[in-house]
């Protein structure tokens, strides 16, 4: 399919968070904007759709929110007016034992710290100052690598966020607070030994006391179709249905922005690039993949924990060993028998996800990055492992594997999902050593997706950057959103 010959100021390939972040923010400079998408519906990582049996809505991919209602750039838009909706769980996340008990995180730190017993104040000491400081270092946290606002802050902030998960999992005692965190830390999809693995963490448990772990009204495709309508107010224009695999299939324009991972990058528009920069997106390196469960179920799942059955979000590992031993196993190309499995139940608290009385249920354990095997089994003896009789209540049942993710959706090499590995290497310096990470080797070529800092996740600041760099280059203008 070809787009109209209208030209356009800039061209944004992809309307995952990120691309639509950048299409926003180009088009709310007076830029005309053309978005162009490859599937049907736009969303990329935030799409909805009835996977199992009519009229249960499950999300395909992002299923959980801190960090989009923790994003400071979607928190200057008027999503509400354009029908985005979050819902708060009662408890943000939960995480239980075999003994029967779960450890939680709240919204309120206090009440977080007083479950951990014996580790109250490590947590308190821990979090207390992280908490405080975040409003003012956020916006530093989630962008590219720069003198921070507030240096001090941002040191507190960094020299913990820089160590492993393992080593600052040192300050606690007891399983329940050393199981809490391995489970948040354990997002980073990296072996828990790994430095920076802590900044993951840190982030989820300080948007979680700030800001909460929310779901979108109807699915998550809410929060795309919010951005896609203020996009369009805006006088945005948007194309589904067209998979660019070339220049030479798109109007011209002054800028392009891709919100697409480096080897896709390279096979659109690699003949653009410089011998350098060529290189380096071919050293680009991806990490572990996903193999993702969704379930239509007839009833509630039936956690023994109190607090698993309020929870929003559910870490089904155990102990901090278990799940240690589980990304590892699967860093070093192996299937646990035993992984660490995220699991989210959207219908407890959305009662438009599912039929009167009956729920979904979403989860995804980490596998060696191209794996193709069926870890149905072992993630259903997970749940069952912490609420018996959940299989009882499973009505349907959709799964994806790491290719079938990469068929969905070509970002996801491999099955993974954040863009490329966010480990010491490619954290700061994703997808490669540059002054600016969203500008390429190649006049007005950019790269707007999770593959640039701040990485993976709903929050939309790696489109955001990588527009501000284009306004400015190639517009010579300033974003209007400015913080
Ligand atoms: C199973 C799963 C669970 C997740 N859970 C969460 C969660 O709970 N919370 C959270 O914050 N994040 C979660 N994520 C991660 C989150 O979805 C991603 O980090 C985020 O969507 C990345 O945004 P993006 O804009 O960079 O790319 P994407 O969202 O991947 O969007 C890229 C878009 O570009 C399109 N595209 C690609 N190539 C082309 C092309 N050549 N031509 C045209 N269009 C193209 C794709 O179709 C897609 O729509 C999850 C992801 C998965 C898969």
């Amino acid at each position: 399919m070809s787009v109209s010959k209208r030209d356009y100021d800039a061209v944004v390939i992809g309307s995952g968070p990120n691309g639509l972040a950048a299409a926003i923010t180009m088009q709310q400079a007076g830029i005309s904007v053309l978005l162009i998408e490859a599937k049907s519906v736009i969303g990329g990582g935030m799409r909805s759709a009835e996977l199992t049996l009519p009229h249960f809505v499950h999300d395909v991919c992002s299923a959980i929110h801190p960090l989009a209602v923790g994003s400071p750039f979607f928190k200057t838009l008027p999503l509400e007016q354009h029908g985005l909706e979050f819902i708060y769980p009662t408890i943000a996340a939960a995480h239980p034992f075999d003994d029967g008990r779960a450890a939680a995180l709240y919204r309120s730190l206090e009440q977080t710290a007083q479950a951990l017993n014996e580790d109250e104040q490590s947590y308190l000491k821990l979090m207390k100052p992280l908490v405080k400081d975040w409003p003012r270092i956020v916006a530093d946290v989630l962008g590219p690598l720069h003198f921070p606002k507030h240096p001090i802050d941002m040191a507190r902030f960094g020299l913990k966020a820089l160590t492993s998960a393992a080593y600052l999992a040192k300050r606690f005692r007891s399983k329940e607070a050393k199981g809490l965190w391995a489970g948040m830390a354990a997002h980073s999809i990296q072996p828990l030994s790994n430095a920076t693995t802590s900044a993951t963490g840190l982030v989820l448990m300080i948007a979680g006391h700030l800001g909460g772990w929310p779901i979108p009204k109807g699915g998550s495709n809410a929060i795309a179709n919010a951005l896609a309508s203020y996009f369009v107010s805006l006088g945005g224009t948007i194309e589904t249905n067209f998979y660019v695999r070339s220049l030479n299939q798109l109007p011209s324009s002054h800028a392009i922005l891709f919100d697409v991972t480096p080897w896709q990058l390279l096979q659109i528009a690699g003949y653009k690039f410089s011998s350098v920069y060529t290189w380096q997106l071919k050293r680009y390196r991806y990490g572990m993949g996903v193999f993702k469960i969704d379930w239509a179920l007839d009833g509630p799942i039936p956690f023994t924990a109190t607090a698993c059955r309020e929870a929003g979000t559910v870490h089904l590992g155990n102990t901090l060993e278990e799940i240690a031993a589980s990304e590892q196993l699967t860093s070093e190309g192996k299937h646990p028998e035993k992984p660490f499995v995220l699991l989210a139940q959207q219908s407890l608290f959305d009662a438009s996800r599912a039929p009167e009385g009956k729920h979904t249920a979403w989860a995804y354990c980490h596998v060696p990055n191209g794996s193709e095997v069926n870890m149905t089994e072992q993630i259903e003896k997970q749940v069952e492992r912490f609420a018996p009789g959940f299989r009882d209540r499973i009505a349907g049942r959709h799964i994806m594997n790491t290719a079938e993710m990469e068929v969905y959706n070509p970002n996801y090499v491999g099955g993974d999902i954040t863009g490329g590995i966010m480990d010491l290497g490619q954290l700061f310096t994703r997808p490669a050593l540059r002054l600016s990470p969203y500008k390429t080797s190649a006049k007005g070529i950019y790269i707007c997706s999770s593959s640039t800092p701040p990485g993976g996740g709903v929050h939309g600041m790696c489109g955001y950057h990588a527009a501000k760099k284009a306004l400015r280059d190639v517009f010579h203008k300033k974003a209007t959103v400015i913080y």
